[in-house]
């Protein structure tokens, strides 16, 4: 079983997404769980204050470290890994995804206003996540994306196996275009390899297209595409 805990000022934020089709029968499956902790039942005075304005000035709060503490402390193992979901954290990509949905456990912090005092990033073991380069105003609908792209790795969460072998992402290309029918549509025809029967033959007009596409949308990965490909021969 692969056990999420989310730790978040907005418990009723959850489930959210992460309780439709796939993902809800997975969890009924038994294949993976999500707890939900509530920062502010760790507040300690009678308002349940969770946050404070940045020493030496500054717009915005700040989560204070001793509440966020006491509900990480409380809730796991010392030592415990905890992804805290940060703007400034190392950018998510496929392949960090990959080696999360080998774990069995995943601990989840989820920023607020401003972020979150240093002393805790750096007194738990704590590692940043980013979804991208951009600023959100919390870290819940950054968690949704996250357990999202690790939950449809797990063995048994999606139908066909094969189905997270060829997307984008693997060997550093963007996924083909694909087509269903109706066959014609809207003047279109489809390409006609792809109703050749031919597998061979559909395979290299897949790889070309990939390679078209990426080459086009995605510089950074084609290098890395084609200096891989280098090495190989
Ligand atoms: N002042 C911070 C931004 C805080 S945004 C800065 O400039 O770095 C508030 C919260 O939203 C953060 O604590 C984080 O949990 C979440 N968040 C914002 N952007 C994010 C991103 N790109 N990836 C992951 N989490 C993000």
């Amino acid at each position: 079983m692969f056990e999420v805990k989310i730790f978040t000022l907005y418990p009723n934020l959850y489930p959210g997404p992460l309780n439709t089709g796939l993902y809800k029968k997975a969890q009924e499956k038994k294949i993976w769980n999500l707890e939900v902790i509530d920062i502010r039942d760790y507040a300690t005075d009678k308002h349940r204050t969770v946050d404070d304005t940045p020493f030496g000035g500054g717009s915005g709060m700040l989560l204070r470290p001793d509440v966020v503490a006491s509900a990480l402390d409380k809730n796991l193992n010392k030592g415990d890994q905890i992804i805290y979901l940060s703007p400034k954290g190392k950018k998510l990509d496929q392949t960090t995804v990959k080696e999360f949905s080998k774990k069995t456990k995943l601990n989840i912090l989820c920023g607020h206003f401003e972020g979150i005092d240093q002393r805790l990033l750096e007194t738990r073991n704590i590692q940043e996540y980013s979804i991208g380069d951009f600023v959100l105003s919390g870290g819940e609908t950054a968690s949704y994306v996250f357990i999202d792209s690790i939950i449809r790795l797990l063995p048994g969460v999606l139908g066909n196996e094969n189905s997270s072998k060829e997307e984008s992402f693997e060997d550093d290309l963007l996924e083909y275009p694909q087509y269903t029918k109706p066959q014609n549509w809207e003047g279109k025809g489809t390409p006609d390899v792809l109703l050749s029967g031919d597998h061979a033959k559909i395979k290299s007009w897949r790889l070309s297209q990939s390679e078209d596409i990426t080459r086009r949308q995605r510089p950074d990965l084609w290098k890395r595409y084609l200096n891989k490909k280098n090495e190989k021969y």
